[in-house]
């Protein structure tokens, strides 16, 4: 999709230099990112380049895509499916709708797939959006990058001989959040509800939240066995193994956060007490992140202990 950055005044100062890093070093991983393919199980693929990990599946009815990356990388992505199947490219699922998995919609819908996500992924890419936590704003995306096919809770799509399930999981880093569980292979695409050691990023401002968050990362682990393949949304291929240490991490981070918020401590004293720093080696690694995540954590929290 379609995006154009601004600088918010009151984000002068941290916020703006990790924007700046992360926005320069997107810039020039698009450029010479190549495609990773990792075979998974029974026709399913992980690619891995720039932007949100990819989930490919071919066979004679055509591939699949899970999420598009960036539109500069349709060229890449597209050759890379070749070597796999000279199938077309007929369906592209999205996870949510931010710019790192949606860019390529357009490039791919021109060439002909059909594209399916949550109808919040839909209402958010067909309107203008803001990612304020990164200083981005988004025009609306063309009629051709857009889902033409949209659920709420659940959708199949039966493909290749396998069963592609789209479960939706409210208010977790999104409100557009579906993940999409390949049963038959034993494969989940989980979108950024799960990123791969890493914090987590709760984007607030599109109706995620931490606590909802932990929720849906439980009913990911509930889906899964000893066996499951997760592809997270960034990050290496993952197992259930880690995504329940990942979300033991966040559990102890929502108490700690509460904890602050009921004892009325502000934002710079939580800070100051470093919080997390039991868990930054794991999780931050570069340690601003660290400070990034406690930070939104604070800010989300807050909003629902206010309404208590
Ligand atoms: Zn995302």
């Amino acid at each position: 999709m379609r995006f154009t950055r601004m600088i918010y005044g009151a984000n002068i100062g941290l916020g703006l230099a990790a924007y700046l890093f992360a926005t320069s070093a997107a810039a020039q991983l698009t450029r010479t990112a190549e495609v990773k393919d990792f075979p998974l199980r029974n026709g399913v693929h992980m690619f891995l380049a720039t932007g949100g990990n990819v989930a490919v599946l071919a066979g004679d009815d055509g591939v699949l895509l899970v999420d598009t990356q960036f539109a500069e990388m349709v060229d890449r992505l597209t050759a890379a499916t070749k070597k796999i199947s000279d199938k077309p490219i007929k369906y592209v699922i999205n996870t949510h709708w931010h710019f790192d998995h949606t860019g390529g919609n357009e490039g791919f819908g021109k060439a002909g797939a059909r594209i399916i996500a949550h109808e919040n992924t839909f209402k958010r890419m067909s309107t203008a959006q803001e990612l304020p936590a990164m200083n981005m704003k988004f025009d609306p995306s063309p009629a051709v990058a857009l889902p033409v096919l949209t659920f709420t809770e659940a959708s199949t799509l039966r493909i290749n001989g396998l069963t592609a399930q789209m479960v939706h999981v409210a208010n977790a880093h999104t409100d557009t959040d579906a993940v999409v569980f390949f049963k038959e292979a034993n494969v989940i695409h989980t979108g950024d509800v799960y990123v791969n050691g890493a914090y987590p990023f709760v984007d607030a401002a599109s109706g995620g939240s931490l606590r909802g968050m932990i929720a849906a990362r439980k009913k990911i682990l509930a889906m899964t066995n000893a066996e499951t393949q997760i592809i997270p949304g960034h990050g290496a291929l993952s197992n259930a193994e880690e995504l329940k240490s990942s979300i033991a991490m966040l559990e102890e981070m929502e108490k700690r956060t509460t904890a602050a918020l009921r004892a009325g401590k502000s934002l710079e004293q939580f800070l100051a007490g470093k919080p997390i720093a039991d868990y930054d080696a794991k999780w931050a690694p570069r340690e601003d992140q660290g400070v990034v995540f406690v930070t939104r954590a604070y800010e989300d929290v807050a909003r629902f202990e206010k309404k208590k």
